[in-house]
């Protein structure tokens, strides 16, 4: 691997404000000396500023679980880039499966944040993955491919350091296992090469993470797989010894 790999916990609706700060602050402690591995907490809004506050002077880094694509004005319950850049927030997730489905967010809307997220100076971290029937009907590589193509529509080019793909499948997330080895090094190189094809080397070298019932017993495994730069986790991202374990392993992958 040469990515600098990837730990992202998107902690969804979960951890009031001082339960943040307070997990945040003991993982802190834990993995001061062993952080191989680029950490990036994803808590909600009422939580997000003062976490990052609690990481301050650490390699940490804290992410927005969504954003709205215009900077200001009548649109009652959203957040702008504009709003969280001057705060400390470097990432955004974009697109997760449970804004797609629960929330109704289209590849086009999703494309006008990518697009805000990036012109404001945060790094994307841009979600794709099937739902159970499109797989089970071989259509996995044609959903990827649209979702990318949709997602990044406009971008001239792009620059590695500054975007992550998460590939998540549906099917997988909150499930009682993982995808498969296989299904993940399958899944994984046909991003990279419909990235490839939008953006050449650039494309190649955007780190793609995968998502979806990632935790300490299946991390070691996983991260070993082809193609793999990292994780976006949910539930094992709310346990303080789950998600220390896997940046642990990460980090020691990372160092091999
Ligand atoms: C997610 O929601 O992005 C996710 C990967 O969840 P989980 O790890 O719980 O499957």
């Amino acid at each position: 691997m040469n990515i600098h790999p990837i730990v992202a916990g998107n902690w969804k609706m979960h951890k009031t404000r001082n339960e943040g700060v307070s997990f945040v602050s003991k993982i802190k402690n834990r993995v001061l000396d062993k952080v191989e591995a680029r950490v990036i907490f994803c808590p909600p809004f009422t939580a997000l500023f003062s976490i990052v506050e609690a990481i301050e002077g650490s390699s940490l880094s804290v992410g927005a679980q969504n954003v709205y694509f215009e900077s200001q004005g009548a649109f009652t319950g959203e957040i702008s880039v504009e709003m969280l850049k001057p705060e400390g927030v470097e990432y955004v997730i974009i697109g997760h499966s449970e804004r797609r489905r629960i929330f109704g967010e289209s590849d086009s809307l999703i494309n006008k944040k990518i697009h805000a997220v990036l012109g404001g100076g945060l790094i994307p971290i841009f979600c794709i993955g099937e739902k159970l029937e499109d797989r089970k009907a071989n259509r996995t590589t044609d959903v990827l491919k649209i979702q990318i193509e949709s997602g990044l529509e406009g971008l001239g080019a792009v620059d590695p350091t500054k975007i992550i793909v998460a590939y998540e499948p549906v099917w997988a997330i909150g499930a009682s296992e993982a995808a498969s080895v296989e299904q993940i090094s399958e899944a994984h190189a046909s991003v990279k090469s419909i990235l490839a094809g939008m953006f050449r080397d650039d494309g190649n070298d955007v780190p793609l993470l995968y998502g979806g019932s990632v935790n300490e017993k299946n991390a070691a495994e996983l991260i070993q797989t082809k193609g793999v730069d990292g994780f976006l986790a949910g539930g094992a991202s709310l346990n303080e010894d789950s998600f220390c374990s896997i940046i642990e392993q990460v980090s020691n992958f990372y160092k091999r």
